[in-house]
């Protein structure tokens, strides 16, 4: 603990992972032989860094920088970058190890990172979010390459961000190296369904375990968290598959729908405005905004909790226990509490941990990759059908996983141990490195 002191989140994801290695070591000496442990929960490098700029009042600011390149094992590092006023280390490397783990699990060859700063866009003009990503990538850009470590978006950064900084590294290295970034627009390297892919692939995942007892989203209630990238595309791909989303949220309040959320209204309000989820509420006649509280209170049969880390503790998990939920599955990275988590289990909730249903965004991200290295750009179709496969994919190894290691239908565990897996062989096939 001493190591990581003061890093909560980190220490949080670390444990939720080791309590399911249990078996694995017991049936694999292999891996405390080679201190595979040990050394998959040490990040490979962890880079921190000075981002000064300038406002548009002439005025200096000054943030800080992250990038924790955590497992190369199977490839380069892949990970998002996060702009949040709560971003420190131990926030970097709870993603960046959960994303090793994820990233494994999706059968693409690509290593496990996550960055991001403390830097807050939120009443940023467009000009000093510019300049603030060109400062982030004059340092960045010696630390990331195709072949190295392939940032992405994440909260607060989204497509405009990911041009700012895929221009700034253009300029400085002179080298239109499109697969150094994943998330580009479509004009200049982008890959369909990428936007639409961390949304699209979580009730993708849902579907399947909806499958696996012959039900499906026809006339199901479900309530999404956030407003932003995982829960519109969240949204959508619910409304198209025959559920109602009847709830949406950020970080002051929700909205309840009961007909269903507008999702041209939602993105309107969202991508285009940039404005809060209150606006939804003022446009949308039999829509009603309520002002802080939690958007768990209201009754559903889905719960998709799409915003950030631990936003359903044991509380919310209890209102939505009684609210009726029989499934959670996680759009954003580790929404749940352990508390929550055991709630769930205990009430025969079926729960999908973010390492598995949130998948579908970072192995969207290999794709945009295959499509910059052959110089080719897919339909939309052909991309979402590879999404597809590839989260029924992961749906399968989580439940066949649960099953060799006899704790069938957890998904935590199938998740974990399968993930776990891939590396820790890559790792001991690599040598003491
Ligand atoms: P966005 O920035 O697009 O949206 C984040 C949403 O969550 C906003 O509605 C925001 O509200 C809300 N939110 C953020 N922080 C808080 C907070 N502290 N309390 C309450 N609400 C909050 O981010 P994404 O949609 O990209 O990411 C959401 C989650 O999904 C994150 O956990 C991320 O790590 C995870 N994820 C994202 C992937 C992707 O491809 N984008 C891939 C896999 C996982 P407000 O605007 O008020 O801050």
């Amino acid at each position: 603990l001493g190591r990581n002191a003061g890093e909560q989140e980190f220490h949080q994801a670390v444990r939720e992972v080791l309590e399911s290695l249990g078996p694995v070591v017991s049936k694999h000496p292999e891996y405390v032989d080679a201190a595979v442990i040990r050394r998959i929960c040490e990040p490979e490098r962890q880079i921190i860094f000075r981002v000064p700029w300038t406002d548009d009042a002439g005025a200096v600011q000054l943030n800080r920088g992250f990038r924790v390149e955590f497992n190369s094992a199977l490839g380069p590092y892949k990970g998002g970058l996060r702009f949040h006023p709560s971003v420190y280390l131990g926030i970097v490397k709870f993603l960046g190890f959960e994303q090793v783990f994820k990233n494994s699990l999706t059968g693409m060859p690509i290593g496990g990172g996550k960055g991001g700063s403390d830097f807050d866009p939120k009443g940023r003009s467009d000009a000093e979010v510019m300049r603030f990503c060109q400062s982030f990538m004059t340092e960045l850009h010696r630390h990331i390459g195709e072949y190295t470590d392939v940032p992405a978006g994440d909260i607060g950064v989204g497509g405009r961000e990911i041009g700012y900084l895929f221009g700034q590294y253009k300029r400085i290295t002179n080298r239109y190296e499109s697969g150094v970034l994943t998330g580009k627009g479509l004009s200049w390297g982008g890959s369909l369904v990428r936007t639409e892919a961390t949304g699209y692939g979580t009730v993708f995942f849902v579907d399947e375990i909806l499958k696996t007892s012959g039900d499906s989203f026809d006339g199901k209630k479900v309530v999404v968290s956030g407003s932003g990238n995982v829960a519109i595309y969240a949204v959508e791909k619910v409304h198209q598959l025959g559920g109602a989303v009847v709830a949406c949220s950020d970080s002051a309040g929700y909205v309840v729908d009961e007909d269903g959320i507008d999702l041209e209204l939602l993105k309107d309000v969202k991508e285009v405005r940039r404005a809060r989820i209150s606006e939804y509420a003022d446009a949308r006649p039999g829509a009603r905004y309520v002002e802080g509280g939690s958007v768990w209170d209201v009754p559903c049969d889905i719960a998709l909790p799409c915003a950030t880390q631990n936003e359903i503790d044991e509380p919310e998990a209890i209102a939505l226990v009684k609210g009726g939920a029989k499934i959670v599955a996680e759009g954003a990275n580790m929404p749940c509490t352990p508390v929550a988590v055991r709630t769930f289990a205990d009430a025969g909730v079926v729960f999908a941990p973010g390492k598995a249903a949130n998948a579908g965004g970072v192995a969207t991200s290999a794709l945009e990759m295959q499509q910059n290295a052959s110089r080719d750009a897919w339909s939309f179709e052909h991309t979402e059908e590879r999404l597809a496969e590839i989260m029924r994919g992961i749906h399968h190894r989580c439940l066949t996983t649960a099953d060799d290691y006899d704790v069938p239908g957890n998904y935590v565990a199938g998740a974990n141990i399968a993930g776990f897996i891939k590396v820790a062989d890559a790792m001991i096939a690599l040598g003491v490195i």
